[in-house]
């Protein structure tokens, strides 16, 4: 089946939903196209906030929030991006705040704002609240809005369509190949324009906070044709996650006042950032947690998770300001907040890496920055590298709405400037064999076991501490998932809804994600923000202040190159300084 719009966008979360109702105010046609409901995308589980320099609680100015993002993102951090990112969030959380989103409120009425990680005043001289929040359900309400938003724009939705491909000739981009769950046929989709927003790939790693769907699908789909991925090694570890199951609890908790302590109570981050404590950047205190865990200080039945007090807070603040993560620890651990320690571990959280882009979105295709018409990305999936080497808690909720919303202006921009580029012949047939080549496969193996490895596998080799002998033996233990997986069989043949169908091709996904961490995380002999080597222990900004960009190459081969950082913004800039909190 056939369909054509001017614009077309991949993914319903805040990313996807920002930039399709930007493109519609662009006036022209837009359709959304989601393996999820919209509603269901992970950006509605984030909690914690977006952060804006408002300035509603203490005094505040975009240029310390574009210092913070630069300073977090140890310095890999794009400063142009930076930059137009702190001026713009300001605007769009006002924005949101005028389609109707309920944030939190002040006692005069303002938007509320709390703290979190790394967010400082004055340039680091101590905690700033920045971050505006709707209780601890601020994704929940930004999805809600931006999708009752689009509605009422006349964007149309194609929910429960996985994109299987992109259609690109000649540095051209001229649509997407979907697969219908509920029918199983698949579907080209022309378009003038086409917006990838379609989330990040946690699902690699064993324990993680992403949702079951976050399989780096469209990651995989560009690198696959021979486009770069750019600084794949930077994945970032939240520090709390629920022990076992790594289910998330918002640095919320302690912008609030939470407190970290080890077996023997002490409030051990005094010793890692004496300045801002248990509000150091994520990929500090997730280090320090398991510093703590490795020297023997960790708590719980194996040792192996730190504890995260609220104890002392009121218990108005924690059921009112933190009602979901109070309902979480108490329906998943049974422990309550209020009372009782709550065991946490990091988890897997976010990818700073993903599909290059310039500041207006558009994707980019090599070293020498060429770019491929009509194609756009932004949100989780996509690398404008703001966040650089390590993002800070409220800047994701942030880069979706900014760089969702410049997609989207861009991409109708340029939809109405342009005739429909030419469908190639055949465009679905790569879909329909990957499709078909499953179905019909007749090997030995077993998709759920090879997930298994490879979660295992990338937690213990490429996880939150790395070496070169462990990631060595992770591109050998990857090669080997993947010719398994081509051996792969599948027990459910059905046309509808065939959920093991979809997870095997999720599984491929995933592969082709973590095989580009590892390559790149090997080659990076430095250590900076998320991205810790045991055995290049410092910062070596002669030679890495750069980022990484790994092609897909013959036979498991991974080809890095390399894309230089922007070191000035519009107006300001930062020289690169060793971190100190
Ligand atoms: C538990 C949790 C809490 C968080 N809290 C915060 C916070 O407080 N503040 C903050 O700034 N950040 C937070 N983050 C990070 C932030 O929420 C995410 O980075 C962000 O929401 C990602 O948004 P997105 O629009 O890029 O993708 P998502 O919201 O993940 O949406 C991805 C979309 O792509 C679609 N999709 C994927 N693959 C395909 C495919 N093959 N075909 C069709 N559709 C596809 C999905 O259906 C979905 O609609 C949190 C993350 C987690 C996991």
């Amino acid at each position: 089946m056939q369909h054509k719009y001017d614009v077309l966008v991949v993914g319903a979360g805040g990313a996807g939903l920002m930039a399709a109702l930007y493109a519609a105010k662009g006036d022209v046609s837009v359709a959304v196209l989601s393996k999820l409901y919209p509603t269901r995308s992970h950006t509605g589980a984030a909690q914690g906030g977006v952060g804006a320099a408002l300035g509603n609680i203490a005094e505040d100015h975009w240029e310390w929030h574009m210092f913070d993002t630069v300073k977090g993102g140890d310095y890999l951090t794009d400063q142009d991006a930076a930059e137009v990112f702190s001026k713009d969030v300001i605007e769009a959380v006002y924005e949101l705040e005028h389609m109707g989103l309920p944030f939190s409120r002040t006692p005069e009425g303002k938007i509320a704002q709390r703290k979190f990680g790394g967010h400082t005043r004055e340039y680091g001289k101590g905690t700033v609240e920045r971050s505006c929040y709707a209780k601890d359900r601020t994704g929940h309400m930004i999805l809600q809005t931006l999708y009752q938003q689009n509605v009422k724009a006349g964007t149309t939705f194609f929910n429960e369509f996985h994109v299987l491909d992109l259609i690109i000739e000649d540095g051209r981009c001229a649509g997407v190949i979907a697969y219908e769950y509920s029918t199983g046929t698949i579907h080209t989709f022309h378009a003038k324009a086409v917006i990838l927003a379609a989330g990040g790939y946690g699902r690699i790693f064993k324990i993680t906070s992403n949702a079951l769907t976050l399989t780096g699908d469209l990651m995989s789909i560009y690198y696959r044709k021979g486009l770069p991925l750019e600084d794949m090694e930077f994945y970032q570890f939240h520090p709390t996650g629920l022990t076992k199951l790594g289910i998330l609890i918002t640095e919320g908790v302690r912008g609030e006042g939470g407190i970290l302590r080890n077996e023997s109570g002490e409030r051990f981050m005094e010793r890692y950032a004496p300045t801002v404590k248990d509000l150091a950047p994520r990929d500090m205190v997730s280090r320090a947690i398991i510093t703590e865990i490795r020297e023997g200080r960790g708590v719980g039945p194996d040792k192996d998770a730190i504890y995260i007090d609220l104890t002392h807070l009121p218990r108005e603040t924690i059921e009112n300001k933190l009602s979901e993560i109070t309902d979480l620890a108490r329906t998943y651990l049974g422990i309550d907040p209020v009372t009782d320690l709550v065991p946490i571990q990091p988890t897997a959280h976010y990818a700073m890496g993903g599909i290059p882009t310039t500041l207006d979105g558009e994707c980019i295709a090599n070293d020498q920055g060429d770019l491929i018409a009509g194609l756009y990305a932004a949100g989780e999936q996509a690398c404008v590298s703001l966040h650089g080497a390590n993002r800070l808690g409220t800047n994701s909720l942030g880069d979706l709405i900014v760089f969702g919303r410049r997609s989207g202006v861009n991409a109708a921009k340029f939809a109405k400037t342009v005739e429909y580029p030419p469908l190639p012949q055949g465009a679905e047939a790569g879909a329909v064999q990957l499709v078909k080549g499953l179905k019909d496969a007749t090997g030995t193996e077993n998709a759920a076991q090879i997930r298994k490895e490879l979660q295992e596998s990338m937690m213990n080799n490429v996880g939150i501490f790395r070496n070169g002998p462990d990631m060595e033996k992770q591109v050998g233990i990857i090669r080997n998932l993947k010719a398994r997986y081509a051996n792969v069989h599948l027990v459910d043949d059905s046309e509808r809804y065939n959920s093991e169908l979809i997870e095997t091709l999720e599984l491929g996904f995933m592969l082709d994600c973590a095989e580009a961490m590892t390559a790149s995380a090997l080659n990076r002999t430095e250590s900076r923000g998320a991205h810790d080597r045991e055995d290049f222990h410092s910062r070596n900004d002669e030679e890495w202040l750069k980022h990484t960009l790994a092609y897909q190459g013959e036979n498991g081969a991974v080809r890095i190159g390399y894309k230089s950082v922007s070191l000035k913004g519009q107006t300001l800039s930062f020289e690169p300084k060793p971190r100190v909190y």
